[in-house]
């Protein structure tokens, strides 16, 4: 803590990593001996650079750029770049040091980092973006490549942001490497990318609740979010025979009884970019209502939080364990709080936490890679299969970790020594780097 004071949110990300670690490393003190935790939380190295940019008024703008290539021992430095004001080192490196664990799970060569800026997209033109995107990619280019970092997008970085700075990589380098992923189909973008993480989260899901005895069939969803997480993690809980009964934004969720329409979701969010509320004059047996989706008081099986960090509160989580849920996995990042975590706990709650159930974006990513390698484009039912291949994997590791240390059906922890393992083993054999 004396390196970082002004880090909390990598210190909690850190701290909470340790402290399930703490089993590993009795049975490992070899790892102690190398001091292999104090090098892992310790980025390789943190980049940070001055983005100057034009706005449309002809004034000279400037924000702050970041990327944190936090370790490579298992491959490439690979993770999103974020464009949110709220964006600083701390949060940076809380994400980064997140994605190194992930990204080891998907059993694919792929190192941890991160990057961004705290440039606010939301209220700005497409040249102003362009612009933008060219300036950060005129420095970030420098510490970039297909065998050392590739970044993809993340939250306020899209399709449309990863083609500008793909452009600009190019126009710079004068070549046509595979430097990012969640690039366009006509450029080198893979099939399925787009379903991946909602595809990802339900194969995820259907192990472990297999493992449970149970499955998915006539089970009753509650999800949040309405983005492109919850979007295709909707369509294939359906495909399953689950109901998944609710959808929200940050303004408030809908209620179906009857089960979620998702071609009507589909059509306001992804053809017009309207509001979820617009579901409830399309759809009769709907209801729109303000506010928390965690809120809203029915009885229901799984709870799917796909919308954002923090949105599950310890009484919103309390409220999950008395509406009867007995399953909560996480599509987004971050999307329950440490006391909701306890929650879980302390009500037999069975919990898919984030690192593990939502890799199926990055794990396509890394398969994006590949095919850019190959210089070739695979199929959808190809790039669908290995997915699924991946994330019962995941589930499979975590599971076998919690047997292994004797958790208690603790997946949380699981996955974090799932991850660790790989990773500390690969930094051992490489000696001090
Ligand atoms: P989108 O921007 O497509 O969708 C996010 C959705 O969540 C929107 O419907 C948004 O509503 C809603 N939302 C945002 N804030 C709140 C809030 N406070 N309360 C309720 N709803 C809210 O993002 P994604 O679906 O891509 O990402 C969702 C989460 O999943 C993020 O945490 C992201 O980091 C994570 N994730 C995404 C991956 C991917 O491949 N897309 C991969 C791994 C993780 P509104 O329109 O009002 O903002």
């Amino acid at each position: 803590t004396h390196r970082d004071p002004n880090q909390p949110e990598f210190q909690e990300a850190a701290f909470t990593v340790l402290d399930t670690l703490k089993p590993v490393l009795e049975k490992h003190p070899e790892y102690i001996k190398a001091n292999i935790l104090g090098e892992l939380v310790e980025p390789e190295r943190a980049i940070q650079f001055r983005v100057p940019w034009q706005d449309d008024e002809g004034n000279y703008q400037v924000n702050r750029g970041f990327r944190v290539q936090f370790n490579s021992a298992i491959g490439p430095y690979k993770g999103g770049l974020r464009l949110h004001p709220s964006v600083n080192l701390s949060i940076i490196k809380f994400l980064g040091f997140e994605q190194i664990l992930k990204n080891s799970l998907t059993g694919l060569p792929i190192g941890g980092g991160k990057g961004g800026s705290d440039f606010n997209p939301k209220d700005k033109s497409d040249s102003e973006i362009m612009r933008f995107c060219q300036s950060f990619m005129t420095e970030l280019q420098k510490h970039i490549g297909p065998d050392l970092d590739v970044p993809a997008g993340d939250i306020g970085v899209g399709g449309r942001e990863i083609g500008y700075l793909y452009g600009q990589y190019k126009r710079l380098n004068g070549s046509q490497n595979g430097i990012l992923t969640g690039k366009g189909l006509e450029y080198g973008g893979s099939l399925a990318r787009t379903e991946a993480t909602g595809f990802g989260l339900i194969y995820y899901l259907n192990a472990l609740i297999k493992d449970q005895g149970e499955s998915l069939k006539g089970k009753t969803i509650k999800i949040s979010g309405a983005g492109n997480v919850a979007i295709y993690a909707i369509q294939k809980a359906q495909e399953n025979g689950a109901k998944v009964v609710t959808a929200s934004d940050s303004n408030g969720y809908v209620y179906d009884p009857n089960g979620i329409d998702l071609d009507t979701v589909k059509q306001i969010k992804e053809v017009e970019r309207g509001r979820i509320k617009e579901y409830a004059d399309k759809i009769s047996s709907a209801t729109y209502t303000e506010g928390s989706v965690w809120d809203l008081d029915i009885d229901y099986d799984i709870a799917l939080p796909c919308a954002t960090q923090n949105e599950i509160s310890g009484d919103e989580a309390k409220l999950i364990a008395k509406d009867g849920a007995k399953y909560v996995a996480e599509g987004a990042n971050m999307p329950s709080t440490t006391e909701a975590i306890q929650v879980y706990k302390d009500k037999g709650i069975i919990y898919g936490p984030a690192k593990a159930a939502n890799a199926g974006g990055v794990a396509v990513s890394a398969l994006e890679m590949s095919q850019n390698s190959e210089r070739l484009s695979w199929t959808f039912e190809d790039v669908d299969g290995q997915l699924k291949d991946i994330m019962e994997n995941i589930y499979q590791k975590s599971a076998d970790a919690d047997k292994e240390y004797d958790l208690g059906k603790d997946y949380q922890a699981g996955a974090n020594i799932a991850g660790f393992e790989k990773v500390a083993k690969a930094m051992l054999a490489q000696g001090l780097v």
